[in-house]
């Protein structure tokens, strides 16, 4: 399933076949995905110029100049694919159709974007830009991790007194928006924080501390993302599933990584999710 850094290195293979481009057509080969498509949408997408993308948690949005944003969220098995070469940065042709090529943006450019998506658990929307904060898919959002609006004094009062574990409270996308299971995992093994312990029994210094964690552990994923979208040319033109090393998560029963830790990786379950830890270095 993508994580933030996966939807972000997807939003930043997309812009150079999008942005500035216009959609000269939409092919919506279906009336839903994991929940029915906006009305006509494929008449509102088609000539419409792409003036900016961005991220927004786990979503992409593409802003166009008709005032309406759509919404692309990959769901668990999304895969963009680019073709077409319009600024001689893809270099792959434009594929046969396939089996569950739900949606696709023919670029005026001569790019072609492919949104497949086996299990439909994926979602386009279009709303309005100027409130689209306030669609339900954003409104109960958090702060963003790697924005400014995520800071110690943050993180500490929304989790002061609360009683679930800290790894199930960083997963609250109202509390910080886009964490997902591999990157609390990830954090708090370099935070060297118990994903049980009680959120609101941490010291106000060990919360603190795990802000420039989660921003690091998540930029460092970025970044190699970043490395996977210079290959990804080379492949088959699909976006944002990149080859990233992990500390703990799946890496049950392997020696801790800690330097002189002779710990082996524990794997336990915390509200339906698999945690990976190290019970000597978390504390
Ligand atoms: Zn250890």
């Amino acid at each position: 399933m993508p994580e933030l850094p996966e939807v972000e290195t997807v939003m930043r293979g997309l812009t150079p076949a999008m942005e500035g481009a216009v959609i000269a057509r939409a092919d919506v080969n279906r009336p839903d995905l994991r929940w029915p498509f906006p009305e006509r949408m494929a008449e509102r997408l088609t000539g419409q110029r792409v003036k900016q993308l961005r991220r927004r948690s786990k979503y992409i949005l593409a802003d166009l100049a008709s005032g309406e944003s759509l919404l692309i969220h990959l769901g668990m098995s999304g895969r963009m694919l680019v073709s077409g070469d319009p600024l001689g940065q893809f270099t792959h042709n434009h594929p046969a159709a396939e089996k569950h090529d739900h949606v696709v943006f023919h670029m005026d450019n001569g790019a072609r974007i492919t949104f497949n998506d086996p299990r439909r658990f994926g979602a386009m929307d279009l709303l309005d830009t100027a409130t689209g904060a306030q669609h339900k898919l954003l409104a109960l959002l958090g702060p963003e991790p790697l924005g400014n609006d995520f800071h110690e004094a943050h993180l500490i009062a929304v989790l002061a007194g609360r009683n679930t574990p800290i790894k199930s409270a960083l997963l609250e996308q109202r509390l910080v928006a886009g964490l997902g299971n591999i990157y609390v995992c990830e954090a708090l093994y370099r935070a060297g924080i118990n994903p049980t312990r009680k959120a609101g029994q941490l010291s106000k210094a060990r919360v603190a501390s795990l802000v420039p964690i989660i921003r690091q552990v998540l930029s460092e994923a970025i970044d190699a993302g970043g490395s996977s979208l210079k290959d990804f040319r080379r492949a088959d033109g699909e976006l944002g599933y990149f080859q990233h090393s992990f500390d703990v998560y799946g890496r049950e029963r392997e020696p801790c990584r800690t330097p002189d830790c002779s710990h082996d990786i524990k794997r336990i379950v915390q509200s339906g999710r698999s945690t990976f830890y190290c019970s000597q270095c978390q504390r």
